[in-house]
């Protein structure tokens, strides 16, 4: 059995549409590498940032993700490379393993489909457009300030004719 701690960076743009861990950010892979019968069996995790944008305030958001990992890597003439399909084995090829594709799927899984900078993120005014975490207690469009509304009495009353 080998464990394999190693940070590495990501080869290319790992994740979702909305959210994903960056090309060439750092990967922290942390694994077990147990020899079996068929392959290798590879377990532990593999952790990173991943950066999206909040779905409702389009602020960035960075979010750790970890994704478990439990692998078995089949050596290319094993029984388990022969009787699976294809695309449900992971093989071995000349005994490099290639993690990456292994990962992605995971991070399906542990990713958002719609991230958020925070759970309460009260998102932006839907009048104006400003993000809410950051406009003044009560923003708001729809209540007219008791100072103009008795403005607006007054004018109103000019303009209504008198006789
Ligand atoms: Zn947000
Ligand atoms: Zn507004």
């Amino acid at each position: 059995m080998r464990e394999v701690h190693r940070v590495v960076a990501a080869p290319e743009r790992l994740g979702l549409d909305m959210i994903a861990i960056p090309e060439g950010s750092d990967v922290t892979i942390d694994v077990r590498l147990e020899s079996v019968s068929e392959g290798v069996l590879v377990t532990g995790s593999v952790s990173a940032v991943a950066v999206g944008d909040c779905v409702r305030c389009l602020e960035q958001t960075e979010q750790h993700v970890e994704v478990p990992l439990v692998e078995l890597f089949a050596y290319p003439n094993s029984t388990t490379s022969q009787t699976t399909e294809d695309d449900e084995v992971q093989l071995l090829v000349e005994d490099l393993i290639d993690l990456a594709p292994v990962v992605v799927n995971g991070l399906g899984d542990e990713l958002p489909l719609q991230p958020v900078c925070s759970e309460d993120c009260p998102g932006l005014c839907t009048e104006c457009g400003v993000p809410l975490s950051s406009a003044e207690p009560g923003h708001g469009h729809d209540t007219i300030d008791p100072r103009w509304a008795a403005l607006l009495d007054k004018r109103d009353g000019m303009d209504s004719p008198r006789s």
